[in-house]
């Protein structure tokens, strides 16, 4: 009897798996006619795969950004081919990190004739400091999972606390973020930009134009945003990063907010973040600019009074944005503490230690 129980539910299962599809992981949002914007449902943490666009035109497609893994990029393919069957001539590279770059491939195989557009620097950013970052999520990747998972068993959080429910949701999309990067990670293909910009490049789809546009450092050194002047959309790739912003090590804190002004002075009706849902209204742009600006100003007075990394660290104040960003949001405050206070700090440092060397 107890056979016959356990047959009857691996069968039961095994019909539930080919009968059932996955619930897709993003969201079809169609922003204006042929613009469709696709936002992730993950729920913010510590890895992540980005929002991408899909901008149809009379004479083919540009898709801005791939993902994390080809496995992420083949299910944007197939929700691009239920919109139209004209073929992608472009996929825009908005910058080097890998979570932005990785499914390229999946485009190169799929449309042999596809161009693939980045900054110039991405060139040399994405084998160098790409390279090295890579190495290094190779290396922790598995210890990371392994970590979350611990922590998960424990019911305790990154930094000791007890796990509320958004940091279990968190991690348990990490984990799955990070094995799907090492699974991809046993057979790596990283595709360079074939076409660069270097400040401006237009496409035109035949019966609808568009600007690539780098606006400054920012988030890295190579960010790209992509416009229809027309319909005054905008995608922002990872200059936005919603709900916690990301200046991470390879940032330029220095230089972000006047970056972040050039996009704001777009006055665009619709900006599509990197990360987080579509936008329809400055705001969180604004609040973007203030942090920056204060990062910059903070910093900026703390290197003039000659002191070291760590005492900057300790007279940089950043609490009334953590209480922006995170609010009461244990998960959020964590995430804010380690893509904007350590990083930002430390990237505000090399930038205006470098520039004192230039001088001398
Ligand atoms: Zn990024």
């Amino acid at each position: 009897m107890l056979k016959v129980w356990a047959l009857t539910v691996v069968l039961a299962t095994t019909a539930l798996g080919q009968g059932t599809k996955r619930e897709p992981r993003f969201a079809v949002e169609r922003i204006a006619d042929g613009v469709y914007a696709l936002i992730r449902k993950e729920p913010a943490s510590t890895w992540f795969t980005p929002n991408n666009v899909l901008i149809v035109g009379r004479d083919g497609v540009v898709v801005v950004d791939s993902n994390i893994t080809s496995e992420h990029t083949r299910e944007v393919l197939a929700a691009l081919r239920k919109i139209t069957d004209k073929p992608v001539k472009y996929v825009v590279n908005t910058h080097w990190h890998e979570d932005h770059i990785i499914g390229n491939r999946v485009y190169r195989d799929a449309f042999p004739a596809v161009q693939f557009v980045g900054h110039r620097s991405t060139l040399k950013d994405l084998p160098e400091i790409g390279g090295a970052n890579r190495k290094g999520s190779l290396q922790n990747g598995r210890g990371f999972v392994g970590l979350l998972e611990s922590k998960l068993e424990k019911g305790e959080n990154l930094a000791g606390q007890p796990i509320t429910e958004e940091e279990r949701l968190g991690y348990a999309s990490d984990i799955k973020l990070v094995s799907g990067y090492l699974a991809e990670s046993r057979d790596f293909e990283i595709i360079l930009p074939t076409v660069l910009v270097d400040e401006r490049l237009e496409i035109d789809l035949g019966d609808r134009r568009l600007e690539i546009l780098h606006l400054g450092r920012a988030h890295t050194g190579g960010d790209l945003v992509v416009r229809l002047p027309k319909e005054n959309i905008v995608f922002a790739g990872d200059l936005l990063v919603h709900p916690v912003p990301l200046v991470g090590s390879t940032s330029y804190p220095l230089e972000y907010a006047a970056t972040l002004e050039r996009l704001r002075a777009f006055n665009a009706k619709t900006i599509i973040p990197g990360h987080g849902p579509v936008m329809r209204d400055a705001a969180y742009l604004d609040a973007m600019v203030e942090l920056l600006t204060s990062i910059k100003l903070q910093t900026e007075a703390s290197f003039a009074r000659g002191e070291s990394l760590e005492q900057m660290r300790a007279s940089v104040d950043l609490e009334q944005f953590r209480k922006r960003f995170a609010g009461d949001s244990q998960h959020k405050s964590l995430i804010f503490k380690n893509y904007v206070t350590l990083p930002s700090v430390a990237a505000a440092f090399k930038q205006l230690s470098e520039k004192k060397e230039a001088k001398q």
